[in-house]
Formats: C-alpha cells, structure tokens, sequence
C-alpha cells in the first residue's frame, strides 16, 4: 500500500483516498489526473473497498483505455477481467451484448462502423429514389447520428421544414433497415444502452449495486446523452448511488463541435451533490518554461474556471521557434532536428509531430519517406489511404490505363450515376465470358452488342455516362503536364462537386487539392511527369514505409489525437493564421477559445522541449498561400522563446538564407517579398519565351536547383527552373 501511494502530493493523495463520494478532480495540463485516476481503481481495490467488478471506468479513445489497464496491472498483479474499462462505446457494447434480449437486440446483432453506415444509408436513399444531390448522404448521416446523440428515436424528432421532413423520413427508414439486418451504429450503441437501463429497472438496479465506482477521465468532453448515461447508471441521488469520480480540465475541452458540452463539469457539481472539488496546481509534466508559455497563452481566454499551474522543475529550455520560407522548408528542419535528436539517444517514439489539420500531413510523410525515418500516422488515416484520395487515385489510373479493373469497380458507381450492385455484377461476367476487362465489357455493353434484358435502363444510361466520362477525360487530358492532368481529372470526375456538397467536407476537399500539390512536388522531386510513375510513387508511399506498432517509430498525429499524451519532444507545425486558429473558426462564436484551448492541449503535451514553426508560404487549396504567423505566438511571452536559425543543411530542398531570425515579436511578419534567387524576386515581372510575361509570385532552392513560380498573364501559374527557362526583365 506505501508503494502505491508514495510519491504522490498532498491533493493527490486527498484524492485517491477519498471515501465512497463523487468528487471532482479540477485540474491543468500534466497534474497527475490519470494517474490519479489509475491509482485510485488500485488503492481501493488493494485496501478491500471495492472488488475489481465493482469498478467502471470510462475515457475517450481505446489507446487511454489500454493505457488505464496497463498502468493498474503495473501497480496491482490482479485479473482486469471482472473491471469495466473502456470507451463509452465500447462498455455499452459490453452491456448491449449481455443483455441483447431486454435491448431488443438479436444475440448475432452486428456493428456498423462509421463507412457501413454511409453504404447503408445511399442504399437508402437509392430505394426511396432520394435525390442525392439534394439530400447528401453524409448529411444524412450527420441528421441521424445527430439526433441520436442528443438522445431522440425518429418518432420524437420535431421538424419545421420541408427538408427535415425529408430527414425524418429517411432516419425512419434507416432504423427500420437496421431493426431488418440487426444492425447497431456507434451513436445507436450509447442510445440503446439508455435506453435499456431507463426502461429496465431491475437490470438497471443490477449496474446500480455493482458499480461502486464509476470514474470518469477527460470528463470536459463529454457530450449531452453520456452524461445521462452516467447520471442513470450511477443512480445519483438514490440510497446505493456510486461514488462518481471525474477527472477533467476545462481548459482542454476541445470538441464542443461534436457536441461535448463541458458546462457538464458545473451540472455535474448540482446534480452529484459535490462538495467537494479537488484542484492539482503541480505540473509533473513540463520544464518551465513550456508551462509558462503554455500558461501565458491561455490566460487569454476569458470563460475559465481558472488555476495555476506550477513545477518543481527548472526552467529548462526555451521554446524553439522556426520560420520557415514554405512548407517543405518546415519538414525539412523538423526531419534535421528529429535526426540530431534520435542520435543524441532520444527514441522516435518520444517525439511527436503535431499539426492542426491531416492534410499537412502529406509533405511530412514525404519528407521523413525520403529521409528513412520509420514514422507512424495515428487518429487519422495515411495521406494516400484517405477514401476521397483513393477515389481520385482510381480515376488517375484509368486515365493511365483503362484495363485497370479494381481502379474501374472503385469508381464506376462513384460518384452515383444509377449504376446499381447487379448491373456490375453483371458486368464482371461479361468480362468473365468475353475474356477481357471490365471496360471492354462496358463499351460493348454501351455499344448495344450485347443485350441484357435483364438489365434496367437507368444501369446501362450510367454505365454509358461512365464510358463517355472516362474518355472525355483521357482525351481532355491529353498532352497536360502532370498537376494539370490531376486538376482536370478532378473537375471531370465531378469529386470535387460531390465532395463539395457533404457537410464537413472541407477536409475532403483539402485532401483532394492537396493532391495537386503531390503531383507538383513529385514532378519537382522526381524530375518526371509520367503520370504512370507518379501512381507508382503513390502507392508505393502508401504502402513500404508503414511501420509495424512495435518498431521505434516518430509519431505523427493531428493535436486533437494527442490528447492525454505526452512525448520528450514535440514539433508543433503550421502555426499560421487561417490553419491554427483554422479559417473555420474565425466565424464561431467562442471558436478561437477552442482553438486556443487545443493549442495548450498540444504545447503541453511536450515534457522536455516544444517547437513551434510556421511558414511563409504554403500549398493549400491547391494555392500557394502567403501566411502570417498565429496569433498564438504573440501570446507566448518572448522569454520563454528562441528563434531558430536552421544550420546549413545539404538535405534541404529549398535555400533558407532570406529566413528572418529576431529575438522580437515584431518580427513575426512576412518577408517572403524580399526572397531572392540570382537576383531574381517575388513581384518580379518577366518574360519567356514561350508563356509570355508574367509576374514572379514565389521562389525556391538554389544554385542549378533554383525555380520560381511564374503567374503568366495568358499561361497562367508556372514553375520554372531557373537554369533552362531563360526568363528575362520587363
Ligand atoms: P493531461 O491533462 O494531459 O491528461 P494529466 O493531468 O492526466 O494530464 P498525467 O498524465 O496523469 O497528467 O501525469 C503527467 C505526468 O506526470 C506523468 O508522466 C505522470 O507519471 C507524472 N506524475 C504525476 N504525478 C506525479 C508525482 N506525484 N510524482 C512524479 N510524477 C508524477
Ligand atoms: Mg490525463
């Protein structure tokens, strides 16, 4: 027992040994929450409070779930079997399988995850003959997890348009079709576990005596029905109520936008009768001077329950700031410092590369591909596994080769031109039959040559649309460099529309462009414009480098995923106004509050050092985009800072000699204006021979690695090697 509970601050310890009470654990970034937490489910087992089926305990991703595990068998040798640790969807599963009769649940029912219930409800819509350009399936998708979420059956939403009419009518149908295949979603998982125990009072009373203990990490994050949930199962107020214990950090709730509600920490102190709030104000976590930065920055947001953190720790290093000329310059000062780091004996797993959004994520899985750094990607898929991206792939490869089978299965019906499961079915015995590939079955199929009575107009209109779509963009194509070619493929596709209608599409969309910029940087990189090797390249990326989870790897991840982590050393990527705070939340009301409360998530998720960059210029949208520092760096005292200057690197694609070094914040603007290459400068205007004149909007490397990036009055934007394109003065 000493064990357990030495080591551990006074508030610590308070809270670990509390008796049978709910309680709230108020505390910053690194204070030992989890820990605390953990050591709690320990003590109050070892001391013979609670026997391990006595406890629940719940947080937020399954990798904090196994952690929670491994950290409570590491201090107590018992069997974790008879505890409930998990996710909320995973411990209502635990129960809905247990109870699947009183649930109403066949014993066989199965899960669909968040694609099945996508594929499911098209289906839907297809058989209402639902125009999905008017009802976007994911938005579709969004109404009913939605109204799942906040605790509503079909029969109890209300609707005041036409529109949710339609909604209504399609969840209706959705909950018929599962109630028919005995299928159960994840927002449906938590309802029905409600459900269940409102409905049943005896199997609810059943939990109520079981479960002494419930705890609660990350509680900040909880939305509006889990915290019903917990409040029912807990039986507050009754006489064999459990002992709620929640963890949780106002300042790091970060997903009011999928309806966590952290107002719940105050309900929570109503409706649990708390009397008492613990606060932990010592950091275990960070040297000082990442707290003071961290601190400092979110002092600037007003609606805060408010403490103050502090540690026992030295100041430590600085924060080290990097301003870099444009995005690949970024990654490649973070694959040097992550190379210095690693040899100076510090494992990849210790170091995190965090940034805002996943499609930044591209030009860091390239640079640490070419620099043989084992990375893993986590929360969010690799660049070219992302479906949006995969969809555009199998277009590129048709356009490269028609009798690409898989590439034609993958986007024949996508986006959905009326070409339904049996018609293609169909199509791939013809293709069997004939002997040769899906397309030549298709054109034959077009060509009226084989008749199929069985087959229904609307199929064989679509499988005709598909064959004309295809060959219009091969010959649109045509002799296109190879970025163009891509750009085209995706207005011809229709992707972009497509995409464009879904609710929360933008980062399908940034996806999609930033494809755009794969292919100009594989052109660069590679010196080639073959259209065929840049699938190659893509598959390959896809593919060679994923590293096994037991290999030593860096860890790549959005801030949103970091959650609850923490690394020796973190990059914290992209600081620039428009990407962190992101374009999105200038127009919420509190969205920069909640962008700055991810931004003190991600800075303290770094124990010994903190990097934080931002570049000048970058690709998005397709676009180079001119940036401007965040905000959230003038809001970190300057003390806490040093300016990087970047040691001349053999490796770097792009020269970094115009990089601004001050040590003041007023620094914190763009030069990129005054950037040069052989006397050539941005706002330049030129002329070539073949484009015309044109103006110099940005420039990169040296020597015979020197290009420029021309906007041409009648060509358009062009880059161009300094060495052969022969540009002159106006
Ligand atoms: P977050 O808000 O990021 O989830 P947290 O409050 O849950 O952070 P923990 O992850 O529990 O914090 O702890 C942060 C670090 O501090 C861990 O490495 C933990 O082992 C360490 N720690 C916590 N309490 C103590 C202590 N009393 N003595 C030494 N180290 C401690
Ligand atoms: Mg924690």
């Amino acid at each position: 027992m000493t064990s357990l509970l030495s080591d551990l601050n006074p508030q610590q310890l308070e809270a670990i040994t509390l008796p049978h009470q709910s309680v709230l654990v108020l505390a910053g970034a690194g204070s030992g929450k989890t820990r605390v937490l953990t050591t709690r489910i320990a003590y109050l087992i070892q001391s013979g409070q609670v026997s391990p089926s006595g406890i629940l305990a719940v947080t937020f991703t399954n990798k904090a779930a196994k952690e929670m595990l491994t950290r409570i068998t590491a201090m107590l040798p018992i069997n974790p079997r008879g505890m409930w640790i998990g996710t909320f969807h995973g411990l209502c599963h635990r129960m809905l399988r247990s109870h699947y009769q009183d649930a109403g649940l066949p014993q066989a029912f199965q899960i669909l995850d968040s694609a099945d219930q996508l594929a499911l409800i098209k289906r839907i819509l297809k058989d209402l003959s639902a125009d999905d350009k008017k009802f976007p399936p994911r938005q579709v998708q969004w109404f009913i997890n939605n109204a799942k979420e906040s605790g509503l059956r079909a029969a109890y939403v209300t609707i005041d348009d036409v529109f949710s009419r339609h909604m209504l009518e399609f969840y209706q149908a959705y909950e018929l079709q599962c109630h028919k295949v005995s299928a159960v979603d994840f927002a449906e998982l938590l309802l029905r576990s409600y459900e269940l125990l409102s409905r049943n009072e005896i199997l609810c009373q059943h939990y109520r005596e079981r479960f002494n203990h419930i705890l609660v990490d990350e509680f900040q994050d909880t939305n509006p029905l889990q915290y019903k949930w917990l409040k029912l199962l807990s039986g507050t107020g009754t006489k064999e109520a459990a002992a709620v214990f929640a963890v949780g950090d106002d300042d790091q709730s970060i997903y009011a936008f999928r309806g966590a509600y952290s107002g719940n920490m105050k309900d929570f102190e109503r409706d649990f009768g708390i009397t008492k709030i613990i606060k932990l104000e010592q950091n275990y976590r960070s040297h000082g001077n990442i707290l003071d930065a961290a601190n400092a920055l979110i002092e600037n947001n007003s609606e805060r329950l408010g403490k103050n953190l502090w540690t026992a720790e030295g100041r430590g290093e600085p924060l080290r700031v990097y301003n870099a000329p444009n995005d690949f310059d970024e990654a490649a000062f973070i694959v040097e410092e992550v190379k210095t780091l690693h040899a100076e004996g510090i494992a990849l797993s210790e170091i995190a590369l965090l940034y805002r959004s996943n499609a930044q994520s591209r030009v860091f899985e390239h640079s640490l591909f070419n620099a043989a750094i084992p990375y893993r990607v986590y929360g969010g898929m690799r660049f070219f596994d992302r479906q949006e991206i995969k969809h555009a792939l199998a277009y590129l490869r048709l356009i490269a080769n028609l009798d690409d089978d898989g590439a034609l299965l993958r986007v024949i019906n996508f986006p959905t031109r009326g070409i339904g499961a049996r018609s293609v079915e169909q199509l791939q015995e013809d293709a069997k039959v004939q002997g040769g590939s899906l397309w030549a079955a298709a054109l034959l199929k077009c060509d009226g040559e084989v008749s199929l009575p069985q087959e229904s107009h609307k199929s064989l209109k679509g499988v005709a649309k598909f064959v004309f779509l295809i060959m219009t963009m091969r010959q649109s194509c045509g002799e296109l460099a190879l970025p163009q070619i891509v750009e085209c493929m995706l207005i011809h596709s229709e992707l972009l529309t497509h995409y464009a209608k879904e609710r929360e599409s933008s980062e399908r969309l940034e996806n999609l462009n930033e494809l755009i910029n794969a292919a100009t940087s594989f052109v660069h990189e590679a010196g080639n414009d073959s259209l065929a090797e840049f699938l190659a390249h893509a598959s390959l990326e896809a593919g060679e480098h994923q590293v096994g989870s037991d290999r030593d790897a860096l860890q790549l991840m959005t801030v949103h995923a970091a959650k609850g982590l923490e690394f020796h050393t973190v990059f914290l990527s992209g600081l620039e106004e428009g990407l962190f705070p992101h374009e999105n939340s200038l127009n919420e009301s509190n969205g920069i509050a909640e962008e700055r409360r991810l931004m003190y998530v991600a800075m303290t998720r770094a124990r010994r050092r903190l990097y934080l960059s931002f570049t000048q210029s970058r690709m998005l949208h397709g676009q180079t985009r001119y940036n401007i520092a965040s905000r959230f760096l003038d809001e970190i005292p300057q003390t806490c800072l040093k300016w990087m200057q970047a040691a001349p690197r053999t490796s770097f694609r792009y020269s970094n000699s115009t990089n601004p070094i001050s040590t003041s914040a007023s620094s914190i603007q763009l030069r990129s204006s005054n950037s040069s290459r052989g006397g050539w400068k941005i706002g330049q205007s030129v002329m070539h021979a073949k484009f015309g004149t044109g103006v110099i909007i940005n420039c990169e490397g040296c020597g015979s690695d020197a290009r420029v990036q021309v906007n041409f009055d009648q060509a358009g934007m062009k880059w161009l090697s300094l060495e052969y394109a022969k540009l002159s003065t106006v």
